[in-house]
This record gives structure tokens, C-alpha cells and sequence, in this order.
């Protein structure tokens, strides 16, 4: 008998989608000004940083968590003022979520791609994308409008009628373009949508609307969102939001300990402390504003609107390789969007001393 080789093994027993994929990594930022995640610059307050530490200090470490988070999730509830006909499921950072609602959706009746279909916007959100993929389903991308980014809706329709999506991410607003996606259109597309309809609000500190009281009047629409982006980004926590119906359902798929105790704690903590973090994000779209305002003086570069915390923005035509490299040089690590949206870069909105270097090393880099 011949002997098989480990990666014959391998190839027999890992799914092909699977050993198809690259590994997810993140550039490193070592000696870097870090705008490239959209991560917040502001860390906890010094004069809260000792009642947070005393909190940490009752967790039990011996124990398991709470399993369902109950207390930080009463404590989203009342912050959040989350509808009391939706109930909530809290997640690892709203990638686990992503991941979760993929391994809980079959094929929709109508459908003729053979597994579900997770159908997003473009540019947009890579984890839809690398999610569908990680669990075995389809993922279709519809282009964006060119000009302005804007959902096509013709082209959206006419995928939901092809496809006939499981589920259906509409990044609100949207990631790496900045921008809100007309209301209609999303509602339109609420209805025609033969499965769920998750509108991901990662940004919604820096957008200052949101869908959460709209999400009662549907039956198959979903709210997510994240701390990230708000200064906690570290801790890993998301949450999703919708009718009892569904959330029982995807609630079974959670593993039982997602949500680890000092996380539980910090991000309890945190939403105590809520005004802290919208003060926090107030600063952040006034930085965006002048920063907004500075990138569409220079000559050269086209500045997108933000309802976010970072910019994409445009320059000449083949030159955002050499731009980012000449940023990097400079030491200043931004994200480099050009293969997904062409000639454009986008800036994380940082402090006024961050975004002040990182236009000199923009105009330096030119
Ligand atoms: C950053 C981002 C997320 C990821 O959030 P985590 O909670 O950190 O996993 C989700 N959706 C969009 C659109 C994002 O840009």
C-alpha cells in the first residue's frame, strides 16, 4: 500500500474552498503612524482609567463567563435604546457575526446556485466576501454606481432576482467608500429580498443616523453592529440586533463563551461611560472635516465625502502605489485601496497631530 504524504490527507479531509484561501493578515504598522484600520486615536480618559481597573479587578478569572452576557447586554439595551421587540446576540467582534449568520442560512426556494448566496455591494467590506468563501457558500459582489458610489439599484435588483441571496450586507455607511447608501434604495431592497438583509452600522458613532428604529417594520432585515471603530477595538465586541424569530435561531450557533469576561466587563464599562465615546467620536468628525477639507485643497487628489471615520481618496491615475509607498516611507501606514477601487487610497481619521503628518507626508509624497 502506498503511503500518503500529510497533504494528501490534508486534500482528502479540508474543504477545497477552504485550502483555496489565503490566510488573513494585516500589514504590520511597527514605527508607524497607524492609519490604516480605522481604529480610533483616542485611548480610556486618564480619570477613568483607575474605575475601570477596579471593575477588572472583581472579574473572576477561575470562571467561566456569564454565557449569554446578560448583564452588558441589559446594559447595550438601555444605552443603545434598542427597540423592545428586537433582541440582541452579542459577538467577537461583528466579524464572528458575519461568520455566524454564513454557517446558519441554507439555500433560499428559488435559488439556482446549488449553495446559499451571500450577495454584497463593491468596493465594499472584504469579510463577506472572505466569509462566504470560509463557509462554503457563494458570494456575488454588484458594483456600486462609479460616480458616486451610490448602490445601483437596477443592478442590485436584477442580482437579487438571479441569485436569490441568503443574505444580502449593506455596509451603512459604507467601508472603504464612505458613504451612505440612499434609503430607498436599501428599503427596496429590504423588500425584494427573498432572505436577510444585514445592515452592518460599524461606522454608526461617526454617521450620526442610523436604521435601528426602521428594523421592526421588516421581517427579514438585521442590524449589526461594532465598538471598534469607537476606541475599543481591542476588546472584540459586536452585536446583532432584530425580531425574536431570528435571533432564536442564530443564537444556537453561538458558542456559549464568545464574549470573554473582560470583555463583558470593559465593554459594560464602557457603555456606562457612553458619553465619553460619543465625545471621543465628536472629535473625530471634526478632525474628518479638516482633513476632508485639506485633501480637496491639493492639487490633484479628489477627497470622498465621509460619513465614517476615514477618507478614500483619489489621485492621478497609476500613481496610489507610489503614493503609498512614499506615505510608508514617511512613516505613516494608511490602506492601500487601489486594487478594489481604482487610484484611490483611504485614510483612517486620526488626532490633529497624526492627520497634520500625514498630509505632510502626502504632499511629500506626491
Ligand atoms: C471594521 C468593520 C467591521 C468589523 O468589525 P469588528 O467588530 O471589529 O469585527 C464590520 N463591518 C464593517 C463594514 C467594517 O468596516
Amino acid at each position: 500500500m502506498i503511503k500518503q504524504t500529510i497533504a494528501d490527507k490534508v486534500a482528502q479531509l479540508i474543504r477545497p474552498e477552504l485550502r483555496a484561501m489565503q490566510a488573513y493578515t494585516v500589514q504590520s504598522a511597527e514605527g508607524l503612524i497607524k492609519l490604516d484600520a480605522m481604529e480610533s486615536p483616542y485611548v480610556l480618559p486618564a480619570e477613568l482609567t483607575d474605575a475601570w481597573l477596579t471593575t477588572l479587578q472583581s472579574v473572576e478569572l477561575n470562571r467561566y463567563p456569564d454565557p449569554a452576557a446578560s448583564d452588558l447586554v441589559t446594559q447595550l439595551r438601555k444605552t443603545m435604546r434598542i427597540p423592545v421587540a428586537l433582541e440582541i446576540i452579542p459577538g467577537n467582534g461583528s466579524d464572528e457575526l458575519i461568520q455566524l449568520l454564513c454557517a446558519a442560512v441554507i439555500d433560499t426556494p428559488q435559488s439556482t446556485a446549488g449553495k446559499p448566496v451571500v450577495l454584497a455591494p463593491e468596493p465594499g467590506f472584504v469579510m463577506y466576501r472572505i466569509l462566504a468563501a470560509a463557509t462554503g457558500l457563494k458570494y456575488v459582489g454588484v458594483p456600486l454606481q462609479s460616480s458616486n458610489f451610490e448602490l445601483d439599484e437596477t443592478a442590485m435588483l436584477a442580482a437579487i432576482e438571479e441569485y436569490q441571496p441568503a443574505l444580502i450586507f449593506l455596509a451603512y455607511p459604507n467601508n472603504p467608500t464612505g458613504n451612505l447608501f440612499d434609503a430607498d434604495v436599501i428599503d427596496k431592497i429590504i423588500r425584494q429580498a427573498p432572505g436577510l438583509v444585514i445592515i452592518d452600522e460599524a461606522y454608526q458613532p461617526f454617521a450620526e443616523t442610523s436604521f435601528l428604529d426602521q428594523i421592526e417594520q421588516y421581517d427579514n432585515a438585521l442590524l449589526m453592529r461594532t465598538v471598534s471603530k469607537l476606541g475599543l477595538a481591542g476588546i472584540r465586541f459586536g452585536y446583532l440586533v432584530g425580531k425574536p424569530e431570528w435571533i432564536t435561531e442564530l443564537n444556537k450557533l453561538r458558542l456559549p463563551y464568545n464574549i470573554n469576561s473582560l470583555t463583558q466587563a470593559t465593554a459594560g464599562f464602557a457603555l456606562e461611560h457612553f458619553e465619553v465615546f460619543e465625545q471621543q467620536a465628536a472629535l473625530i468628525r471634526e478632525e474628518r472635516q479638516r482633513l476632508f477639507d485639506a485633501l480637496s485643497a491639493i492639487d490633484g487628489i479628489q477627497a470622498f465625502p465621509s460619513r465614517a471615520n476615514f477618507i478614500l481618496f483619489k489621485v492621478t491615475s497609476g500613481d496610489a502605489d507610489r503614493i503609498f509607498a512614499g506615505l510608508k516611507q514617511h512613516g505613516v501606514l494608511i490602506k492601500n485601496a487601489s486594487a478594489t477601487v481604482p487610484d484611490c487610497l483611504r485614510v483612517t481619521v486620526g488626532n490633529a497631530e497624526e492627520n497634520a503628518k500625514f498630509l505632510q507626508a502626502l504632499l511629500e509624497s506626491l
